[in-house]
């Protein structure tokens, strides 16, 4: 999701040279952007994972010793910052108050991983392949209402967010309402379980899949980086795969918009009012300029409302033009809908005939509880007929509960860590763990009509690395752990497909302390990933 809000402490390492950066002690206010509030203590590593190499680094022929590492380390972290400025690796400064709603004040470089994370090629295989056939399960269970409608139709009960989308969708269904277009531009994320030794996906994205922008060019930032520092961090540049998101999302949405066929519509991007991650969505902005000569507008969901109409002919009118492409950014959180204004756009926008990305339908085909109902026995059966694409998706599912299963409910009451409890949101900073998990299923389990507003899920323990990590201009290392996101773009009209693809990956890489770690909280940075040999993740240093 584009933006998340983490109220997880947790304890950073501070800079571990300050020599060319600015003294971190008066760091976080002044210069940080999507830096944590917790304060920064360092944090003694324990001695057999200070003994780990970086996450890609392997032993050089001249490898430097530890302190010509760290001088190393140094010196790259100021070129990636200079890079980072110079090629658009950007986002909104929070100490300056305006960066979130004025384009070019207040930037600051994202904040990054200074060495790309290590993944055994053939999980990234896997994870590549599972792009199109879970592009193509949306698709199905997107058309199929009546699932939609009974899998949910407990959650709408106690989830007011949950029962509002529904609304909109009952409505669409009460018109007969048929989308011919369909546009997906999704995001499957996954970890790489320690315990299973397997690719386990956490979610998929249907509305609203951040980074494509920034995720594509913090790949040639390491690619860039490792062609200058390859040799002597006995790294190579070209095990970094190309990552094209950003130009292939834009191709999405460019032909989307050609499909529509009207050469004055414009592509309307639904936005928060404030947006520190901009330049990730403008990245895309370009790209479709530039390559379709395609203009896009932005507007929030109450401009939308106030300044949007709907022709008899189901042409969707904004500010006076005519908009062939809804691309939400915004509208997957409750705290979008402030008011009815907000919600009135949301169902203006799905009674036109403009292309939804997403439609009503996709979105709820995103949602946490329509993953746990796919993952249950012969559900998939039901939407796909290719049995090997069902054993694929299948083997990617992490064990998946509704709150009706007791045995499971005592058993995450007696092992909280081994769960993650999750409510019907999107964003990040939601789910619940340890003993706060248990207590909430305690007290759950007293008001038994709250049970369907989430589920439960087996949690996945991925391996910890020490990282160096750059943010508002320092750097550090932190033990990390890292989350695999895959692009996915579908485009369809009535019978015909026109694009089924991955495009591109994003790499998320999050203090291992953290539970959730958003980017844009601070707890994680943008990554890319450097594929290696290994058939196996070799071993697991585990956390609390
Ligand atoms: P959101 O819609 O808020 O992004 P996610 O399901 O992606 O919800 O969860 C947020 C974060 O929580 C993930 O990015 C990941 O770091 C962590 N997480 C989620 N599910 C699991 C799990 N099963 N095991 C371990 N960590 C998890
Ligand atoms: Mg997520």
């Amino acid at each position: 999701m584009s933006s998340s809000c983490v109220s997880h402490h947790h304890q950073a390492v501070r800079p571990r040279r300050g020599g060319r950066f600015p003294d971190p002690g008066r760091r976080p206010a002044a210069s940080a952007s999507f830096a944590p509030p917790a304060p920064r203590r360092r944090r003694a590593v324990p001695a057999a994972m200070s003994a780990e190499a970086s996450p890609g680094v392997e032993p050089a022929e001249a490898a430097p010793g530890a302190a010509g590492q760290q001088a190393v380390l140094g010196e790259m972290a100021e070129e990636a910052a200079v890079w980072c400025a110079v090629n658009g690796l950007v986002v909104g400064d929070r100490a300056d108050p305006r960066s979130g709603t004025v384009p070019g004040v207040g930037l600051v470089h994202a904040p990054i991983s200074l060495l790309p994370a290590r993944f055994p090629a053939s999980f990234w295989k896997q994870a590549c392949e599972l792009a199109s056939i879970f592009n193509e399960l949306v698709d199905r269970v997107s058309l199929d209402g009546e699932f939609l409608q009974s899998a949910l139709s407990r959650t709408k009960q106690v989830d007011e967010f949950t029962a509002r989308l529904l609304e909109i969708h009952e409505k669409m269904t009460a018109l007969n309402k048929k989308e011919d277009i369909r546009l997906g531009l999704h995001r499957s994320d996954y970890m790489l379980d320690s315990e299973t030794n397997s690719l386990l996906q956490i979610e998929l994205n249907t509305i609203s899949s951040s980074f494509p922008g920034l995720g594509s060019l913090v790949s040639e930032l390491h690619r860039t980086l490792l062609n200058q520092y390859g040799k002597v961090l006995g790294l190579d540049s070209k095990r970094i795969p190309r990552n094209w998101a950003a130009t292939q999302f834009a191709e999405a949405l460019g032909r989307a918009w050609t499909e529509y066929n009207n050469d004055s519509a414009v592509v309307l991007m639904v936005v928060q009012p404030e947006e520190r991650n901009m330049y990730d969505q403008y990245w895309l902005v370009n790209h479709l300029k530039e390559s379709y000569g395609v203009k896009s507008i932005r507007k929030t969901l109450a401009q939308v409302e106030a300044e949007g109409q709907v022709l008899a002919d189901g042409t969707l009118v904004i500010d006076g033009r005519v908009v062939a492409v809804v691309y939400f950014r915004a509208g997957y959180a409750p705290t979008d809908y402030p008011s009815e204004a907000e919600w009135r756009a949301r169902l203006l926008m799905e009674q036109s005939s403009a292309i939804k990305c997403p439609s009503i339908s996709y979105h709820l085909v995103g949602t946490k509880k329509i993953q746990q109902e796919l993952a249950k026995p012969n559900v998939l059966e039901r939407f796909l007929d290719n049995k090997e694409d069902i054993s694929k998706l299948r083997r990617s599912f992490a064990g998946l509960w509704s709150l009706d299963n007791e045995e499971i409910v005592k058993s995450a009451i007696e092992k909280p860590d081994l769960f993650v409890l999750k409510p019907q949101r999107e964003g990040g900073g939601n789910n619940i763990y340890g003993h706060d998990l248990r207590d909430t299923l305690i007290k759950l389990q007293k008001e038994q009509e709250s049970l369907a507003a989430y589920i439960l899920m087996q949690r996945i323990f991925p391996k910890t690395s020490l990282t160096p990590l750059v943010r508002g201009g320092d750097w550090f290392e932190d033990l990390t752990i890292s989350e695999l996101g895959i692009y996915g773009a579908y485009l369809r009209n009535k019978d015909k497909v026109i694009l089924n693809n991955h495009c591109g990956y994003l790499m998320r890489t999050k203090v291992s302390s953290s539970n959730e770690g958003g980017v844009a909280a601070g707890f994680a940075v943008l990554d890319s990933i450097y594929l290696t040999d290994e058939v196996i993740t070799t071993h697991c240093l585990t956390y609390s």
